[in-house]
Formats: structure tokens, sequence, C-alpha cells
């Protein structure tokens, strides 16, 4: 049997419920479809804090009946095919859903596989990460008794690309806080060619490198973990280089090059989920290939892409789909009503909260040109510059944020 929508949703996230529920509030006539295989919602931004022992994880999830606005039909499966030349989607128990408009927000995976020997060690002993069990990351950091704490991210897009040094600067106040930290060396080894692409936030980062003497380590790419021996072993790139030199027990192996780690927090390496990687959506990278404008998919003009499924560039985070979403409900209600596109434009806008200490915090905030953009609201919490550290910024992310989260963005109201 066949079920139809004017407009269905896959994925029933930050994105998909924000899509939803914006536009239930401008017309709730609208028949619309959300299919979202997974019983709880989760506040994914906190979980920086939880893993360094200053939030509680129970307080991010909430059932996912509580958050689906009322008047969207709930579908709990997933989708599993694609047919953008049917306006069709088939779902994981066969079940066939057609539709008028289609929304792609399922997100993205990890694929541990991309970094051998991760899959075994991740979220066991001392190797965490908070983006697959912060719970675990605190237990690390309270076990934690000196030697080398390695941060580092893999060579892929990840969400919130700045979250895997977050958790080290709280972490590296932990150590001092609890008399650990004259035994240690925080390593911190990026891929990338900088600590942060935003020059005013970079400026602001680099001053927190060197206050908490973090050793840092560009061009780092990672490759496999030795879970065993507790080395992490690296390609480097031609752009390899080092701030901050530190005396480390390197290890080489044929062109790679290892670190050993005490305690070891990564990002896992992440990819499109396969069902749109392996559709006629995806973009050669296998994301969702969208115009970065307009977020409509660049051939079939009914369906719509956002969130951390969509190939933008630009940084995968909650931040970014609090503006992608009014363009693409404005984009599908113009198209459903007078069958043209809206003329709002996406302009890559994304936002990092950078927590640099137990109460401090940066707030970056830029577009696709990575130019720095403060939100001017911002002033009437008395930031002036935002920057740099303030402890209004970290009020602002432990709890104004979470609660503008659950009681306004996911209602659909503006924010
Ligand atoms: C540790 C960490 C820290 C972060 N920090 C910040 C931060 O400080 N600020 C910020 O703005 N962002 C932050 N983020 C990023 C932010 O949480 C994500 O960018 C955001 O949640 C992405 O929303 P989404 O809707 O695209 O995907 P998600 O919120 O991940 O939701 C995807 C949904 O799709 C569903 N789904 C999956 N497969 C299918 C399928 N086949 N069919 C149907 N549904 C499917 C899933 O069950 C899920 O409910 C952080 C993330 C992490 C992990």
């Amino acid at each position: 049997m066949k079920k139809h929508y004017q407009i269905l949703i896959l994925g029933g996230g930050t994105a998909g419920i924000m899509v939803a529920a914006q536009l239930m509030r401008k017309d709730s006539a609208l028949k619309i479809g959300l299919l979202e295989p997974a019983d709880v919602h989760y506040y994914q931004p906190a979980w920086t804090l939880v893993g360094a022992g200053t939030y509680s994880f129970r307080k991010t999830a909430r059932p996912m009946k509580e958050v689906i606005p009322k008047g969207v039909d709930w579908i709990q499966e997933a989708a599993a095919t694609l047919q953008p030349k049917k306006n069709s989607v088939i779902g994981s128990t066969g079940q066939i859903f057609t539709y008028d408009f289609l929304v792609v927000a399922p997100g993205l995976v990890y694929d541990l596989d991309l970094v051998p020997g991760l899959g075994e060690a991740l979220d066991q002993g001392v190797v965490c990460s908070n983006y697959t069990n912060p719970e675990h990351t605190w237990e690390v950091l309270r076990n934690f008794k000196g030697g080398i704490a390695l941060f580092t991210q893999p060579n892929t897009p990840i969400k919130c690309g700045g979250a895997p040094q977050k958790i080290m600067y709280l972490a590296e106040q932990y150590f001092r806080k609890h008399k650990v930290r004259d035994h240690t060396t925080v390593v911190f080894a990026t891929p990338g060619t900088t600590i942060f692409g935003v020059p005013e936030i970079r400026k602001t980062l680099m001053k927190v490198i060197d206050r908490k003497d973090i050793n840092l380590r560009f061009g780092y790419q990672l490759v496999k973990i030795d879970a065993e021996k507790q080395i992490a072993w690296y390609r480097l790139a031609s752009h390899e280089s080092e701030y901050n030199h530190k005396q480390i027990p390197l290890v080489k192996e044929g062109d790679l090059l290892g670190i050993p780690y005490d305690m070891l927090h990564t990002a896992p390496p992440s990819v499109a989920p396969a069902f749109v990687g392996e559709s006629v959506l995806a973009n050669p990278s296998g994301w969702m290939e969208v115009d970065k404008h307009s977020l409509q998919h660049v051939e079939f003009q009914n369906v719509f892409g956002l969130g951390d499924v969509a190939g933008l560039p630009t940084a995968k985070t909650g931040a970014a789909i609090r503006k992608q979403v009014p363009i693409v409900v404005d984009n599908l209600l113009k198209l459903l009503r007078e069958h043209h596109l809206g003329t709002k434009s996406y302009n890559g806008y994304s936002s990092c909260p950078l927590v640099t200490d137990y109460g401090k915090m940066v707030l970056a905030e830029f577009d696709y040109d990575n130019n720095f953009v403060p939100d001017p609201k911002l002033k009437n919490m008395l930031i002036s510059d935002s920057s740099k550290e303030h402890w209004r910024l970290w009020i602002l992310k432990k709890y104004g944020l979470p609660y503008l989260y659950w009681n306004k963005m996911l209602k659909g109201k503006e924010v």
C-alpha cells in the first residue's frame, strides 16, 4: 500500500523537527509525514559539557514523541531507498511513501572502519569520544593519572568541527585542578592547517593554547589505532607542522608516525547515511547535493536537503540548521502555493560555541567566507566582543542555548 504526503521529511533530528514545526506553524492543514526510526531525540551540543562532568546526559534526551509537532504523521521507520524520479521513498519495512515535496535530513553516520582499530578501541578503557559516549569521556578524565593526553580528529567532515578541541580545553583545566597537569603533556593532533578558520577566533584560541601549554600538531591524518599498545598512527600531510614543541616518544612504521597516548579523545570518521550516499541525490563524496543558497537539490526541484547530511561548504552544526530551516520552509511554501522559489538565501552561517575553561567561552559565528558575523542580539547580554572569552557566553552555552533549543527552535519559533 502506498501512502501519500504533501511534504515527506526524512529524519527527526534538529533539522527535521524544526522544518516540521515551522511548516505547521505557518499552515496547520499541510499533510506532513516524518520518517524517523528512533525513540529518543538528543540535544547533542551539550555532550561536550557531559564529557567534562558539568551537565547531565539525561537532560540531553527527550522522547521523540514529545518533540514531533502535533498534526505531523510520525512513521517510525527508517528511509531505505530514495526514488526521486518516482517521487517516492521506500521505508525499511518495504512500505512505499510518495510525496509532492521531500526534505532529506537524516544527519550523518559514523564509519569507524575508515580508521582501523578505532571501532574496537572506542568507548573502552582510555579511548573516548563525546560524539559516541560522553559519559565514558567523563570517566576517562576522572581516571587519568598523567602522561600523554591526546586529542585528535579524523580526516572527514565531522559535526561541530570545534568539539574535539572544546573537550581538550576543559580536560586541561580539570587535570590542573586535580594535580595531574604537571606530569601531563596535552597534545592536539589535527589534519587541518590551523586551530580555527576565522581569524578573530584563531587569535583568541592561540592565546588559550599558550596559556594551557598545549602541543599543537597540524597535518596529522589519523589512519589507525593500536589499542593494545596505546598508539595513534598518522600519515603526515605536506603542510605538517608543530607549535609549542614537546618531547614525546614518537614511534615510526614506514611512512607512518605514531603518537603514544595514556588517554585519547577523538571524533569518529563521519559520512552520509548509505541510503543517501548511494542514491542519485548524492554528490561524488556521498553528501546530499544541494544548491548552497536555496538548499534545493541541484536536479530534483521538489527535493530539499539540510543539516549534517547536506554537502555544504560550512560547518555541520545545529546553529547552521537554525538559519537553514527558514530558507527551506520559505522555498517549500512558495513552491507549493506560487510554483516558484522564495527569495531568501542561506549565506553559510554556522556557529561554534568554543568553551575554553569551565566558566569561559568564545562564540565563533561565521559564513561561507569565514567572515566573523556575531549576532547583534549578544549586545543585549552585555557581550560586546564574542571573539573574546567571556563568562556570560558560558552561561549562554550551559543554560540559554538548551532552553532556546527545546522551547523555541524545536517548537518552530523564530530565535
Ligand atoms: C559532541 C557534539 C558537540 C556538538 N556541539 C555543537 C554545538 O556546540 N553547537 C551546535 O550548533 N551544534 C553542535 N553539534 C552538532 C549538532 O548536534 C548537529 O549538527 C545537529 O544535531 C544535526 O542535526 P541533523 O538534524 O542534521 O541530524 P541529527 O540531529 O543527528 O538527526 C538525524 C536524525 O535522522 C534520523 N535518521 C537516521 N537515519 C535515518 C533514516 N534512514 N531514515 C529516517 N531517519 C533517519 C536519526 O535517527 C536522527 O534522529 C554537536 C554535535 C556533537 C556530536
